[in-house]
């Protein structure tokens, strides 16, 4: 039957970073006029509350618990494979004879095996890469065999096409330790075999903000930047309703942290938090309260499950520890001044599109890279230095929220955050970058081009 509306399936991998950008995903094709549906794992699903998108259960093959139930990060993976493609499958086949049967699957990067689905029903697929276009060129050039696994010590520093110069330090972490987590690398390099076959492959990011990496990789895969994939409401668009992800794992009282923030004077308040994944070491956690504390600021520390690690008292007068939060609503409060975060490329993505100058304290993965980014590619913030055990001291967090908060760098630091707030805008606007490119995917997908 054919679907003359246009119906894509969006499959999301269950974190918190993956299922915010991939249901905003959904949510802009939905308002564009298509029916877009996300599927997520039964565990996650019920923490979705939107209305424009529909939402179907995968089954990763752990539908109790998920990911804590798997014995490894292999088993889990393998896992989703099977037993997801074959839920894939049935969600496909429930649609088929539908009035609007699916024309297109958009999978998360760490599903790369969707595609297979995708091509055994004929429908168009798309891969949606959550991380910035240049980590994922990273990992491009790895499979081209431009530059080879495990990175010396001693090479000073890497050259790669369209990127600055880059040290050890600067490398997402499965480069920088690629026996760390061998799992998530070989998920994450498996699908560079076939990148330059597929049609689309979007990526949470915009062309101005990696526009000399996005040169670089013109005719090598087709990549195509599509956000910064934030709710319309905090961008100036006027997409009805969409003022929140729709999507939380966790709950917030943020009618809380509304109220307190809004009896901070502007620019004063300190944000802390590092993110949906992250384990901070109880050391590192009291030297974080040190420093907080050191800088005699007002802070907001989304602790998550490490508040017994936090010295006792620590809030005091001063400070609002919770344990999770609406994150948009509180970058966007104007008594914010400061985002220590652990440089997660959404909460990064986030900051930049809110104008929120940052203090890096990247953990793994990818933030170590999006924090060198930070501090200088777009000049919005600094990254800390960490001693010879691997701990930001109390007085180097003092030390980075001073050039971030006061003097002159400080104003520096500010007029970027701003320029990069309108340029982020400006993509997503009617007629931007990323609008754009949403555009002609829509166009060519109802008409079956590649
Ligand atoms: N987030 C949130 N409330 C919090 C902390 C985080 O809503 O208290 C959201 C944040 O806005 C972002 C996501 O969780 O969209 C975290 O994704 P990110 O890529 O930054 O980091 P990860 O959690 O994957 O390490």
């Amino acid at each position: 039957m054919e679907n003359q509306r246009g119906h894509v399936l969006v499959v999301a991998y269950p974190a918190q970073g993956h299922i915010n950008p991939l249901l905003q995903f959904a949510k802009r094709l939905a308002s564009k006029g298509l029916k877009a549906t996300l599927a997520t794992t039964p565990y996650t699903v019920n923490s979705i509350q939107v209305t424009t998108v529909g939402v179907e259960p995968i089954s990763d093959g752990f539908d109790e618990g998920g990911f804590k139930q798997a014995p490894s990060v292999k088993a889990y993976l393998e896992s989703f494979e099977q037993v997801g493609s074959r839920t894939l499958a049935d969600i496909i086949l429930k649609y088929k004879n539908s009035s609007t049967p699916i024309n297109c699957i958009v999978y998360d990067s760490l599903l790369s095996w969707a595609i297979d689905v995708a091509r055994q029903f004929d429908i168009y697929g798309a891969l949606m890469f959550t991380n910035s276009a240049s980590v994922c060129s990273m990992y491009w050039q790895i499979h081209q065999g431009v530059f080879t696994l495990p990175v010396e010590q001693e090479t000073e520093t890497v050259s790669l096409p369209g990127l600055p110069p880059l040290g050890l330090p600067d490398l997402p972490s499965f480069l920088a330790q690629p026996a760390s987590h061998p799992a998530y690398l070989a998920a994450i390099l498996e699908k560079y075999g076939i990148l330059n076959q597929i049609d689309w492959v979007f990526c949470n990011s915009f062309d101005e903000l990696e526009s000399e990496l996005v040169k670089a990789m013109l005719g090598q895969w087709p990549l195509k930047m599509v956000g910064p994939l934030v709710p319309s409401a905090y961008l100036d668009q006027q997409i009805d309703g969409d003022s929140a992800y729709g999507a939380s794992l966790w709950k917030s009282k943020n009618d809380r942290c509304t109220e307190w923030l809004d009896r901070k004077p502007e620019n004063s308040v300190i944000y802390v938090s590092f993110g949906s994944m992250a384990d901070i070491a109880r050391k590192q956690a009291e030297e974080i309260a040190r420093g907080l504390q050191a800088s005699n600021r007002p802070f907001l520390w989304v602790a998550r499950d490490m508040e017994n690690k936090l010295p006792r008292g620590l809030a005091g007068e001063t400070g609002l520890i919770v344990s999770w939060c609406n994150q948009l609503e509180v970058l966007a409060h104007p008594a914010v001044g400061c985002y220590i975060t652990h440089c997660g490329w959404n909460s990064t993505l986030e900051a930049l599109s809110l104008g929120v100058p940052m203090v890096g304290v990247p953990q793994w993965s990818d933030q170590p890279t999006n924090a060198k980014f930070v501090e200088d590619l777009w000049k919005v913030g600094v990254r800390v230095k960490k001693d010879e055990d691997g701990i930001v001291t109390g007085e180097e967090l003092k030390k980075c929220i001073e050039e971030v908060m006061e003097g002159e760098k400080c104003k520096e630091i500010k007029r970027n955050a701003d320029k990069w707030r309108d340029f982020a805008k400006k993509a997503v606007g009617v007629g931007g970058s990323s609008d754009g490119n949403i555009d002609e995917f829509i166009e060519k997908m109802m008409k079956r081009e590649r």
